[in-house]
């Protein structure tokens, strides 16, 4: 069968090298010049690895994206470590998870007990400032609670305001959750539902892991893969319509190629497919196919996400003196972004030339004034809170800085949100859709999206 897929992103990709092991003939178009998609990198001048143009990371529970990496042989290039994370409390920071060794002083034996991750957080927790002996409580047994049911499909009835402040308390929620309910969802934080908020908490854990050269290099050595096993990628080729022939059962795809040289020998425009797998957002999907039926197309646009805007800062040296990782930062304080991610506490810097890297990310609508700014505004929005994470930080420690902006970043998954989810078949025969917004109750994510990929090709295949 010829099969066509839309996108070399997380998706595209795995349901590729799903489709390419049950012996299909493969042309995936990619608008960029490199795979990647959401989670693919750059390398400035000096840099070995590459960095991500979004700060990602992989958790130990990563299983569909760890089966995909030993399939094509590069498992081993997948490292964990365990970079610290901190909430934020009256201008100071303190971490509410880690290893219970660390929270005993270093007694690693502390480590191999039954439910030490528990363990660690509830200790953490009693020397978070913010609780008090009832907070405690109540964040431990309704933690507990969330990390052993599975039902998660009763959660998401309750938005996760709701259900948080009900179980956990109100301080509890309004010091931990909420900060991080309006970061990730600004204007639709109380909307969103429990589901969402369970599966973040049942599916994190505290090791990190990345790939040897950065993300980008695994994307690289992904698509590397595929080609030798047979499959076309054609980069620089941005798909602009799909048109089913009901006479002759196929689908039909104008490629708008960045150069006519890149027309892969052999391929004519438009090109003829028996199947057609997009992985766009679900807006571009509909200005893709506008002859879709339009309940079909309705639900696609019914779905809500936010967009993303991150500031990267390179520094000639290291910012969080404790030497934290992720620092969740709660907008009520003053805070002009919603996480400070100080890669090089993660990843080492002499593989970027000794330089530090910093994160400043934040999520929000794509009419915020944000997405107007160019870097020198961001700048000036930006790097004033970076005193408050040092309050040595001086602008003559910027090496250089880059901005990267994304419309589509983040989906918002309302109350009973399950109900709304468009499936992967449209109602196109042979054409499937399979994005971000259809990862859940799991937050979006690249093991998600690995996941989504090869439900996408099984289905693509079903039947023949
Ligand atoms: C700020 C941020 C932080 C994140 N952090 C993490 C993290 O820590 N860990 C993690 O695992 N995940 C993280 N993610 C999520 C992760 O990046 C995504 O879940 C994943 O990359 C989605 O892959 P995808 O293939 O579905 O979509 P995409 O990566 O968006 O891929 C779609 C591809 O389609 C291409 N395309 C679009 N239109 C066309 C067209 N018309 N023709 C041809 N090609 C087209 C695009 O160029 C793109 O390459 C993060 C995402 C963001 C935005």
């Amino acid at each position: 069968m010829q099969i066509a897929i839309i996108g070399a992103g997380a998706t595209g990709l795995a349901a590729a090298h799903e489709l390419l092991k049950a012996g299909h003939t493969l042309t995936v178009f990619e608008a960029t010049e490199r795979p990647g998609g959401l989670a693919g990198g750059f390398k400035a001048p000096g840099w070995d690895w590459s960095l991500e143009k979004f700060y990602h990371h992989w958790f130990a529970s990563d299983a569909d994206l760890l089966r995909l990496a030993e399939e094509i042989g590069v498992r081993q290039r997948v490292i964990y470590n365990r970079p610290q994370t901190v909430v934020y409390y009256q201008e100071r920071f303190y971490p509410l998870d880690g290893a219970l060794s660390t929270v005993l002083g270093g007694r690693t034996w502390a480590d191999r007990l039954p439910l030490s991750g528990s363990l660690a957080r509830g200790l953490l927790a009693l020397r978070y400032p913010g609780f008090n002996v009832i907070d405690v409580l109540r964040y431990g047994l309704a933690g507990a609670y969330l990390v052993l049911t599975s039902d998660w499909r009763r959660l998401e009835q309750f938005t996760a305001h709701e259900w948080l402040s009900r179980w956990m308390g109100r301080r509890v929620y309004g010091l931990l959750f909420r900060p991080l309910l309006q970061g990730k969802f600004a204007e639709y934080a109380e909307q969103v539902n429990m589901a969402w908020m369970w599966a973040r908490i049942k599916a994190r854990t505290p090791m990190l892991g990345t790939y040897i050269g950065g993300f980008q290099a695994f994307f690289d050595d992904l698509a590397a893969h595929l080609q030798r096993r047979g499959a076309t990628i054609v980069y620089g080729a941005r798909v602009e319509s799909i048109v089913s022939e009901h006479i002759t059962g196929h689908l039909r795809l104008t490629v708008h190629p960045a150069a006519p040289d890149r027309q892969p020998a052999g391929l004519a425009n438009p090109q003829s497919f028996d199947r057609v797998l997009v992985t766009t957002s679900p807006r571009l999907m509909t200005k893709l196919a506008p002859q879709l039926p339009a309940d079909y197309l309705g639900a696609l646009n019914h779905l809500k996400s936010l967009g993303a805007v991150v500031l990267i800062v390179a520094l000639n040296r290291q910012l969080s003196r404790a030497g934290y990782y992720w620092h969740n930062l709660p907008k009520s304080a003053g805070f002009p972004f919603l996480a400070l991610c100080e890669h090089t506490n993660f990843v080492s810097a002499q593989h970027f030339g000794g330089q530090h890297l910093v994160y400043c990310g934040d999520y929000l609508p794509v009419d915020h004034p944000y997405f107007a700014m160019n870097e020198a505004d961001l700048r000036a929005a930006f790097l004033p809170a970076l005193r408050r994470i040092n309050p040595d930080f001086d602008e003559s420690w910027v090496q250089h800085t880059w901005v990267f902006k994304e419309p589509y970043a983040q989906p918002v998954p309302f109350v009973n949100h399950s109900r709304a989810i468009p499936p992967v078949r449209t109602p196109w025969p042979g054409l499937f859709f399979a994005s971000m917004s259809q990862v859940y109750p799991w937050d979006r994510g690249t093991n998600y999206a690995v996941k989504l990929g090869r439900e996408a090709a099984a289905q693509m295949v079903a039947g023949l």
